[in-house]
């Protein structure tokens, strides 16, 4: 990629290397780069950009430097006015700057990254409703707190995961329009605060979760995976479960964060997919 300047990139990060005209670049490395301007009606440039603004901005960045890892070839630069900190994408995460990924792309470095603007009081020994432990006590880049309850702190990594976890549970199942309800666990708020987590640079992962996953996604679902029935008639307990038949845990397919044994909520021993109250 011409703008990262690197061959093995994260795809989660940079998304997928597209080539045009000669020029090889990530997707997202080149929807992130800062002053090439997109011609809304140009089908004849590279997704909207000439390759003469590429070609620019790659020279340019020759003479950034990155300010988490002090190399050059840096093509993205700080969205605060006045400020010229610049970074590459793939060094971001580490550098605690934050990239929106939803148009028009901004990104800050870490002293002007948004924060978020909650009156809310972080009492010692919260714990983040995804992965049970402590959350730092303060907000910060790794701590974040729903808009809407301001009761609920995540990590920014959990975050991610249950996002990423949503989209594994509707795998295999006819994506309906609607049916990712990203929301808050504690609330169940699922407005401001998708809003308010993408702004934070929290986003949707690019590539379809694929087996490989499966060990880190089996692991987090183990946290969901209890029957909520109200009443649980499984003799093994909520939290046991079978392969199969009745007394297997199907996790909602809307939120993820509610199961149920068929037997429980009286669905029948091939029902495939089930959706908790608060959803259907
Ligand atoms: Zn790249
Ligand atoms: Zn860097
Ligand atoms: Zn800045
Ligand atoms: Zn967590
Ligand atoms: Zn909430
Ligand atoms: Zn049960
Ligand atoms: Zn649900």
């Amino acid at each position: 990629c011409l703008l990262c300047r690197r061959t093995e990139a994260d795809p989660d990060i940079c998304g997928d290397k597209q080539e045009n005209h000669g020029l090889c670049t990530h997707v997202f490395c080149l929807n992130f780069a800062s002053l090439i301007f997109r011609q809304d009606n140009d089908r004849t440039g590279f997704m909207g950009c000439r390759s003469r603004d590429i070609r620019l901005a790659v020279s340019r960045a020759a003479q950034k430097h990155c300010c988490v890892c002090g190399e050059t070839g840096a093509t993205i630069m700080c969205c605060q006015e006045d400020c010229d900190r610049w970074f590459h994408l793939p060094c971001a995460k580490e550098g605690h700057c934050v990239t929106q990924y939803i148009t028009p792309y901004s990104s800050y470095c870490p002293e002007h990254c948004p924060e978020q603007d909650v009156r809310a009081i972080l009492e010692p020994g919260t714990e983040c409703p995804i992965c049970m432990e402590p959350v730092e006590e303060r907000k910060s880049y790794t701590t974040l707190v729903c808009p809407a309850c301001k009761k609920a702190w995540f990590h920014r990594d959990c975050m991610r995961a249950l996002l990423t976890l949503l989209l594994f549970a509707l795998q295999g199942q006819a994506l309906r329009a609607g049916a990712l309800y990203f929301q808050c666990p504690l609330c169940r708020d699922d407005d401001e605060f998708a809003v308010q987590m993408f702004i934070m640079g929290i986003r949707i992962p690019f590539r379809q979760p694929t087996w490989e996953d499966n060990d880190a996604f089996a692991e987090l679902g183990e946290r969901h995976s209890w029957c909520n029935a109200r009443k649980c008639l499984y003799p093994g307990g909520r939290e046991g479960a079978e392969e199969e038949g009745p007394w297997e845990l199907l996790l909602c397919s809307s939120c993820a964060a509610e199961g149920t044994h068929r037997r429980c909520s009286g669905l029948r021993n091939n029902t495939p997919s089930w959706e908790c109250d608060s959803c259907a």
